[in-house]
């Protein structure tokens, strides 16, 4: 599982793409290339994972229609994030790096609230090991919650075009 290709067995990513495992929400959103899904982490309830359909394993190699596609996504993605659960900060990240191996890439999306000072000492990167480390998954009942607005959200909002 270390080529690039279209579904790749064993791959969590794939895996939750094609059905094989379970996804508490289901699929948000798709475009032609990527999919939207509430991340299955512990990084709490509003989460999103956006992703490419096809396996790939480095931002590098994406290809010119996926790369058009992904910066109005993101952008999409986050306001749905912000209408719903009213975030201070949205965290964009990628990593796909676990076990030191690289994985199909998937940006993890995540809402931050300032007042997370009160039991947190440092935000960002440091917050996400807290959470990492707390272990704690979002209750399945407020993922699919969030996972029906947000496919409501994005079904409705109109698509960032390029101006003109
Ligand atoms: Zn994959």
């Amino acid at each position: 599982m270390t080529e690039s290709g279209h579904d790749v067995e064993g791959c969590l990513a794939c895996d939750l793409n094609n059905g094989r495992q379970d996804l508490p929400g289901g699929r948000i959103y798709a475009t032609e290339h990527w999919t939207v899904e509430h991340c299955i982490g512990p990084f709490g309830v509003g989460a999103l994972i956006v992703k490419p359909l096809r396996h790939c394993l480095h931002v590098a190699d994406l290809t010119a229609e996926e790369t058009a596609e992904l910066g109005p996504l993101l952008q999409r993605s986050t306001s749905t994030i912000e209408a719903i659960v009213e975030p201070d900060q949205v965290y964009v990240c990628l990593w796909s790096h676990a076990g030191w191996t690289p994985g199909h890439i998937h940006f993890v999306l995540q809402p931050s609230w300032n007042k997370l000072s009160e039991s947190h000492e440092k935000p960002g990167p440091s917050l996400q090991v807290d959470m990492l480390r707390s272990g704690a998954t979002p209750p399945r009942d407020e993922v699919e919650s969030f996972a029906k607005r947000a496919r409501q959200f994005l079904a409705e909002a109109p698509a960032v075009t390029s101006g003109a």
